[in-house]
């Protein structure tokens, strides 16, 4: 459920029975190329006198709630001290509250000190969503995430070691078909030195809008084929080295190949599985735009 409607209102899929609390509208970043989520909106920080009445209406409709998810983009953004009223709200108001969830941008992890993030975890904070995208520091750069495969892996090792779960994602195909092994392999990289609870790699999607669909019309980038998707994808799997149980899934709409499965257990059978989907797919190689509709 969510609380209102400036603009579109994004959420994890697993956040699909929680309360959506935007404490922000938009992401102050806001700047990756393959993002059309928050484009047409202006960032800005909730007040608290905006927020409680929220809070409040919605106990009244459903005091049960269990679970709540902080949007929008990046609520890490917020100063420790402003997470923390939020919280408390939360609590006195929702008396079944089991958990805390947020999207977290990597800046903003590396901007808290390992003690705000032990206050937030000890408040309820405890599970964090962390977009990776690409491991590859040519990738991020491009893509204009801001931020280097160094820093993403600090941010989402400062979150393990603050005892929260780490949710991160992914995005096969961000490198087109020029960076497809590195972005690959480097992304396995950072995941790898990260380990986190759970590892999504979604599928590039070229939204209208986007810097990067408008790169692709005009031919300075490449997507891939379906058939380069799924070996994408085998070579990812292929180069993770997780030394603690990740649960990694590869099940998002926009996928070619659904994989689910923990590593580094399952690691050879999802490896078969994307072995079987190459046979089936070799015949086709023609780039896919995933898009959202007709150039
Ligand atoms: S991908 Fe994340 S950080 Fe980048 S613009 Fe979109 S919401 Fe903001």
């Amino acid at each position: 459920m969510f609380d209102n409607a400036e603009g579109m209102v994004f959420r994890p899929p697993s956040e699909a029975n929680s309360f959506i609390l935007r404490v922000t509208i938009g992401c102050a970043h806001n700047r990756c190329t393959f993002c059309s989520m928050y484009r047409d909106v202006q960032f800005r920080a909730r007040p608290l006198s905006e927020i409680e009445p929220i809070i409040q209406k919605t106990a009244r409709y459903y005091p049960g709630i269990r679970r709540v998810f902080l949007a929008d983009g990046d609520a890490l953004v917020l100063s420790t001290d402003r997470l923390l009223a939020v919280i408390d709200l939360l609590k006195a108001n929702f008396p079944k509250l089991s958990r805390i969830s947020c999207y977290g941008g990597p800046l903003d992890i590396l901007r808290k000190t390992p003690a705000d993030l032990q206050l937030l975890k000890q408040a309820g904070m405890q599970l964090v969503y962390l977009g990776i995208e690409s491991g590859d520091d040519e990738v991020l750069a491009r893509v204009q995430k801001g931020v280097t495969s160094e820093q993403m892996i600090e941010a989402g090792q400062k979150i393990i070691a603050a005892g929260m779960k780490l949710s991160a994602m992914l995005v096969l195909g961000l490198g087109g078909r020029e960076l497809s092994r590195q972005h690959a392999i480097n992304s396995a990289r950072v995941a790898s030195a990260i380990n986190p609870t759970m590892l999504s790699a979604l599928t590039l999607m070229l939204h209208r809008g986007t810097p990067l669909r408008a790169e692709a019309e005009q031919g300075l980038f490449q997507p891939l084929s379906p058939y380069e998707f799924v070996l994408e994808l085998k070579e990812l799997v292929n180069s993770l080295d997780m030394h603690a149980p990740c649960i990694f899934r590869s099940n998002h709409v926009s996928n070619m190949l659904p994989l689910a499965g923990t590593l580094p257990d399952d690691k050879n059978s999802l490896l078969r599985q994307a072995e079987d989907a190459l046979q089936l797919l070799k015949n086709q190689t023609r780039p896919t735009f995933n898009d959202d509709g007709p150039f």
